[in-house]
C-alpha cells in the first residue's frame, strides 16, 4: 500500500490517549506546532512528487512512560522535571503520522502485550508470533519490556525495532561479547543491534541515526516583530531545576551588571533559595509561553546544565544569542556522573556542542567561564551584535519528515539480519577490479563505478570517499575534517587488502580481529588490520596505536543525515 500524506493532527491526537501529565504537555505540543507541520507536509509532497512510498504498520512504544518502568518523568511535567524527551516523541509520533503511515502508541506493558498479540499470561512463551508491524519505535526500557514478553520472536524481529536513545550508543558498547571482554560497561545492556538501529537526539556518533526533534518557525510577520521588540539587556537563564543556579553567584553578578536576569524555575510557594532575589523568576512556563519570554531576550544563557536539551534550539529560533561554558577537560563517561554508564565515550566539550559545532557564531559563543574578563567581554559584545533568528533546516518540521521519510523507504536492517561475516581479504572470492580510484593527489579513494554488491546500498556508494585518518584520531574527525561524515555502512567496502594498496599502504603482514578500530594500520610495523564482526565498525573508536580507514561520504547543508543523492 502507498503512503498517503496526512493534511490532519486531530486524528493522532486520538491515538496518543490522555491520563498522564506527559501525556498532555505531548498534545498541547503538537496542537501548537500543527500549522507548521501541516505546511512542511505540503511542501515535502512537492519535493518527493511522484515517488512510491509504502505505508509502513507501525507500533510506537513509549517505554519510559510505562508504569512498569517507574514513569519518574510524568509526574515532574509540572514541576520542572526533563521534557527533552517528550519534545521528541512529541515530534516523531506527528512526523511518522504525517508521513501517512498506520500508527499504534502504547503506553503500558499491557497495551504493548495486546498489541504484539502476546497470548494473556504467555509472557514468556518460546513461540514466535506473527509480528503485526514493519517498524517499533522505542526506547531502552521498552526494549527490555519486549525481550521480556516476546520470547522468540524478539530476536527473529528486533531488526525492526528503532531505538529512541537520547546520547547515542557506540558500536564498541552494543556488542555483548566485545563489551565485556573489553569493559565497555554501560547501565543499558549490550543488543547487539545495528548500531544505525539506535536514534539520537543530536548527530553525535554517526554510527547511530540521527533522529532529531522540531523547533518552531518564525514567519515574516514574527520575525519583524521580534526585531522591532527585542530588549538588548535581557538575559534568559538555561535551566528548569534550581540546583543549575547553585555555585554561580560570580557569573550572575557579573551578568547583574549588564542585563535584566529572567529564569524559569519550578518553585512551589517560595522562590528557590540558589535564586538571588535581582533574577525575576517566571517559575517553570507552558511551551509556549517560555518561547514569548525568548522572543523578548536578547541572551540565552546556560550554567552547564543540562547537557544538550532543545531549549538554545528554540532560543536561537527566536533570535537570542546562546552564551554557554566551553568544558575543559571535556565532561564523559569516564569523569561525570551524568554520563557514567552511558554506552558512549564521546567527550561533550561544552554544554550544547550542536549548537557549538554546527551553529556558532554569532548565535552561539561557547567561552571559558573561568576566565571571567573573557566572560565579561563576551556579555558586552552579545548586547551589540543584532543576530536574525535561525532554526537549522535539520530542525524545521520539513527537514524531519524528510529525514524520517527518507529512514523509513531506505533503511533495512533485517535484510541481512545475520550479518555475514566480514570479508577481509577480497582473496577468497575470484578477484574483479577494485570499484576505487586513486585521487589524483593521491590522499583518498574515490567511488568510481557500480558493483552487483553495492546496487543495493543506501546510503548510495557515489557518495563515499575513503580517507585514512592520523593516529588517535576517529574517522568521525577525520571525514569532518575533509568537509565530510562518517558513513559506517561503507566499512564494507574498505575492509579489503586491495583498498589498502590502493591506498600506497604497504602490509608487511596482515590479521583479522574483531575490534572496533578496524580496518587500521599500525605504521610503524606496516601491519593491516581486518575486522571480523561487522556489527563493530565504528566512526567513533579512536586509538593512538591505529590509523584508520575511514568511509566518509558529502551531506546536504543542514541536513547531515542525508547525502546529495540520498533522496
Ligand atoms: N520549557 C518549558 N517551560 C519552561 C522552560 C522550558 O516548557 O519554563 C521547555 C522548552 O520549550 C523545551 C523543553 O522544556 O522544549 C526542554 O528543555 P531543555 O532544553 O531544558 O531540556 P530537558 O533538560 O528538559 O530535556
Amino acid at each position: 500500500v502507498q503512503a498517503a500524506f496526512r493534511s490532519n493532527l486531530s486524528y493522532l491526537l486520538e491515538l496518543i490517549g490522555s491520563g498522564k501529565e506527559s501525556l498532555i504537555f505531548m498534545k498541547k505540543r503538537v496542537r501548537h506546532l500543527a500549522s507548521q507541520w501541516l505546511l512542511a507536509t505540503r511542501s515535502l509532497a512537492q519535493k518527493l512528487k511522484g515517488r512510491r512510498r509504502d505505508q509502513k504498520q507501525i507500533l510506537i512504544h513509549i517505554g519510559f512512560l510505562t508504569e512498569e518502568s517507574g514513569d519518574v518523568f510524568s509526574p515532574r511535567v509540572l514541576k520542572g522535571g526533563p521534557l527533552g524527551e517528550m519534545v521528541q516523541w512529541a515530534d516523531i509520533l506527528a512526523a511518522l503520522f504525517l508521513l501517512g503511515h498506520s500508527l499504534k502508541v502504547t503506553v503500558s506493558l499491557k497495551e504493548l502485550q495486546n498489541n504484539l498479540g502476546v497470548p494473556p499470561g504467555r509472557g514468556n512463551c518460546p513461540l514466535t508470533v506473527p509480528l503485526p508491524f514493519d517498524l517499533i519505535y522505542t526506547d531502552y526500557h521498552g526494549l527490555q519490556q519486549m525481550k521480556q514478553h516476546m520470547g522468540l520472536s524478539f530476536k527473529k524481529y528486533r531488526c525492526r525495532v528503532r531505538v529512541i536513545d537520547t546520547f547515542g550508543t557506540e558500536p564498541a558498547y552494543n556488542l555483548e561479547e566485545y563489551a565485556t571482554l573489553h569493559g565497555y560497561r554501560t547501565n543499558w545492556g549490550y543488543w547487539n543491534l545495528n548500531p544505525k538501529q539506535f536514534m539520537t537526539m543530536f548527530p553525535h556518533t554517526p554510527d547511530n541515526s540521527f533522529m532529531g526533534f522540531v523547533s518552531e518557525e518564525l514567519n515574516e510577520t514574527e520575525r519583524q516583530f521580534i526585531k522591532s521588540n527585542k530588549a538588548s539587556s535581557m538575559a534568559v537563564v538555561y535551566g528548569k531545576e534550581a540546583s543549575i543556579w547553585k555555585g554561580k553567584e560570580k557569573f550572575l553578578a557579573i551578568l547583574n551588571k549588564y542585563m535584566e536576569i529572567h529564569g524559569t524555575v519550578y518553585y512551589e510557594t517560595q522562590r528557590p533559595p540558589e535564586v538571588p532575589a535581582f533574577v525575576k523568576n517566571h517559575g517553570l512556563l507552558p511551551q509556549h509561553e517560555f518561547q514569548q519570554l525568548l522572543r523578548k531576550a536578547k541572551l540565552f544563557i546556560g550554567f552547564g546544565f543540562p547537557y544538550e536539551g532543545p531549549a538554545p534550539l528554540e532560543a536561537i529560533a527566536n533570535g537570542c544569542v546562546f552564551l554557554q561554558s566551553r568544558f575543559n577537560p571535556p565532561h564523559s563517561s569516564l569523569n561525570h556522573e551524568f554520563f557514567r554508564g552511558k554506552p558512549t565515550s564521546r567527550e561533550v566539550s561544552s554544554q550544547h556542542p550542536y549548537a557549538e559545532d554546527f551553529i556558532g557564531k554569532p548565535h552561539v559563543w561557547t567561552v571559558d567561564y573561568n576566565n571571567s574578563e573573557e566572560f565579561e567581554a563576551a556579555i558586552k559584545t552579545i548586547m551589540r551584535t543584532k543576530v536574525d533568528p535561525y532554526v537549522p533546516y535539520e530542525y524545521t518540521c520539513e527537514g524531519m519528515l524528510e529525514r524520517i521519510h527518507a529512514y523509513i523507504q531506505h533503511q533495512d536492517f533485517c535484510a541481512g539480519a545475520s550479518p555475514l561475516p566480514a570479508k577481509p581479504n577480497g582473496h577468497a572470492v575470484p578477484s574483479s577490479p577494485s570499484p576505487f580510484t586513486l585521487s589524483p593527489n593521491a590522499t583518498h579513494l574515490v567511488w568510481s563505478y557500480n558493483t552487483s554488491s553495492a546496487l543495493h546500498v543506501w546510503p548510495p556508494v557515489s557518495s563515499m570517499q575513503v580517507w585514512v585518518s592520523e593516529a588517535g584520531q576517529a574517522c568521525t574527525e577525520t571525514c569532518q575534517e575533509h568537509g565530510l561524515v562518517c558513513e559506517p555502512t561503507f566499512f564494507e567496502f574498505l575492509n579489503k587488502k586491495d583498498v589498502f594498496l590502493q591506498l600506497r599502504i604497504a602490509c608487511d603482514s596482515t590479521e583479522s580481529e574483531m575490534s572496533h578500530l578496524y580496518p587500521a594500520l599500525a605504521e610503524n610495523v606496516q601491519e593491516c588490520y581486518f575486522q571480523k564482526e561487522p556489527l563493530l565498525y565504528s566512526c567513533a573508536g579512536y586509538s593512538t596505536k591505529y590509523q584508520r580507514l575511514c568511509p566518509c561520504r558529502d551531506y546536504r547543508k543542514g541536513q547531515v543525515a542525508l547525502c546529495r543523492d540520498c533522496l
